[in-house]
């Protein structure tokens, strides 16, 4: 716990990091070295001055508004089983430098570098600052029972996703009541996959991956936590059903239109 003990402000991010982890690879969403996650510091969580000797590493691109932000990741190739016992040998603290256009990894923790989805991460972190929203944190895992309802042709569009999803359950509305956002099938770890991301993130806080996974944003890792649990539990009780011989019926428009109206009615 080196550079957790050494600067404390990043104990408690790096505890939920640790947390998160051992959820996804108690829940089956995290064979390998699958899913990977973020949170955004801000920029006085370290003096950058430690930095001063570390080498700076070049971005493909410019993150302007991410510049002297400190952000932990979990580290390139790690298992999230490790990650949950271990959090300072499987997470990597970057400093982005001056212009957004390289960064620098904390030296004590120099041996782990950042996920290799960091472009995708920094993409998605530029945009919440660029829409003033609140969500600090990113998650991406790989959710069996999700993925296994975008093998079926009929459900692989927004509007199908969120009908078919919100009719499982009355929380799903209550708690997602501006659905889901869905990418089509697209090469993980390119730039197409992060544009379209991007895109889909618009007025939404949990994504659909078509056959990959999930991706939410959330104030912390436990709600980007939270957002996916609630699409998994959905779909869950859907295969559950025909497992059992039945298509689920599915709610109402008019039970799911009560639930909208009591949501707006809190707001
Ligand atoms: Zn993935």
């Amino acid at each position: 716990m080196k550079f957790l003990d050494k600067y404390k402000g990043l104990k408690p991010s790096a505890k939920e990091m640790a947390a998160v982890a051992e959820y996804l690879w108690h829940k089956g969403w995290a064979e390998r070295n699958a899913g990977n996650m973020s949170v955004r510091l801000g920029d006085m969580i370290v003096d950058p001055d430690v930095l001063k000797d570390a080498k700076q590493i070049p971005l493909d691109r410019a993150y302007p508004s991410l510049a002297g932000q400190f952000l932990l990741l979990s580290g390139s190739d790690t298992r999230m089983r490790n990650l949950a016992k271990k959090p300072a040998k499987n997470t990597c603290l970057i400093h982005i430098g001056e212009e957004g256009k390289d960064y620098r990894i904390f030296k004590d923790a120099a041996s782990i570098l950042p996920t290799s989805e960091l472009p995708t991460h920094l993409a998605i972190h530029q945009q919440l600052i660029w829409d003033g929203r609140k969500e600090k944190a990113l998650l991406h895992t790989h959710v069996n029972e999700v993925i296994a309802l975008t093998q079926i042709a009929e459900y692989c569009s927004k509007d199908s996703i969120d009908n078919l999803l919100w009719g499982m359950h009355p929380e799903t509305i209550m708690f997602i009541p501006d659905g889901i956002g869905f990418v089509p099938y697209t090469l993980p770890g390119t730039d197409e996959i992060a544009e379209k991301t991007l895109r889909a993130l618009k007025g939404h806080r949990v994504i659909i991956w078509e056959k990959h996974g999930c991706l939410a944003v959330g104030e912390d890792l436990f709600e980007c936590f939270d957002q996916i649990d609630i699409l998994a539990k959905s779909a869950n009780i859907f295969f559950t059903c025909r497992n059992a011989g039945f298509e689920a019926e599915g709610m109402t428009t008019e039970q799911l239109n009560e639930i909208k109206n009591i949501n707006n009615a809190n707001l």
